[in-house]
């Protein structure tokens, strides 16, 4: 077993993920960069340096799941921080499409159920198998911490709210997948609170990536400060909390 600490971030190749593996790497962790396709994840880990390694890691794939599994175990010995951050927003929006419109053609009256459930595969269903495939390494590490990148877009509280300015985009495909990924949090902190595994959700904001088009307002940095915050936490740090770097404690 490895004497440094090891971190897995899915769906680190690129974008927010791609940041966190940075900043835990220069916080002292070797890091493992989930990538659905191994050759941009090693591309990935050679710009990060020699503490970061690609990991060929599909949510959606069992057998891939599997294997990562097996090779932290046999390769690394340990695994003490978790980041489940790989997501899709969509299958269907298409190139150049407002999120209003896309929106408009994914309410709960006219959706794709294909489209739900494809997106659900990944941000809710990936996460719970990738929690229960890691989990026997992460009850085996001193302080480990786990961190399931959500999005505000899926508080029920603030889209209850009449004023909320997204509330009009709420829906069942991404941000009901974030509601669900929010509640698997909770029944994850909740599983774990005799152990000292804390377990948070974190929002990174309306960031610059990929996953948007490139339309976000936040810098990589600042969506991926809150993540590596909460990754950190000490022991006296909180478990079962949804939180972003600038506002603090959200609502579920
Ligand atoms: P991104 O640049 O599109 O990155 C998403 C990552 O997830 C990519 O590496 C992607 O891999 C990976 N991924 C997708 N499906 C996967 C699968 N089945 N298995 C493994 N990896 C998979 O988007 P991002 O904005 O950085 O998103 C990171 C996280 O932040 C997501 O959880 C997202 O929901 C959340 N978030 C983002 C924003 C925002 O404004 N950007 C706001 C709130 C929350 P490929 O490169 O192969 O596609």
């Amino acid at each position: 077993m490895q004497d440094k600490p090891v971190a897995l971030v899915t769906g680190a190749n690129q974008g927010i993920g791609l940041q966190i593996a940075k900043e835990l790497v220069a916080h002292g962790f070797t890091v493992l960069v989930g990538s659905r396709n191994f050759e941009r994840g090693e591309a990935a880990a050679k710009e990060i340096g020699p503490d970061a390694r690609a990991l060929q890691l599909d949510v959606t794939d069992r057998a891939s799941i599997d294997a990562a599994a097996k090779r932290i175990r046999n390769e690394f010995g340990r695994l003490d921080v978790l980041v489940q951050n790989a997501a899709i927003s969509n299958t269907t929006k298409l190139p150049g499409q407002s999120i209003q419109e896309y929106a408009r053609l994914t309410r709960p009256s006219n959706v794709s159920l294909d489209e739900v459930r494809a997106v659900w595969e990944t941000n809710v269903f990936g996460v719970l198998a990738v929690y229960q495939a890691m989990l026997p390494m992460l009850r085996e590490a001193p302080e480990a911490r786990i961190v399931n990148v959500s999005s505000g877009v899926g508080s029920l509280t603030m889209n209850s709210d009449p004023a909320c300015p997204w509330r009009p985009n709420f829906g069942p495909v991404y941000p009901a997948s974030k509601t669900a990924l929010n509640a698997i949090t909770l029944a994850m902190a909740i599983e774990l609170e005799s152990t000292g595994i804390k377990v948070n959700a974190v929002s990174p904001g309306f960031t610059k990536t990929n996953l948007n088009e490139y339309r976000g307002t936040e810098t990589i940095e600042e969506g991926a400060a809150e993540a590596v915050r909460v990754a950190l936490l000490g022991p006296d740090g909180p478990t079962g909390w949804f939180s972003h770097a600038k506002l603090g404690r959200l609502p579920w």
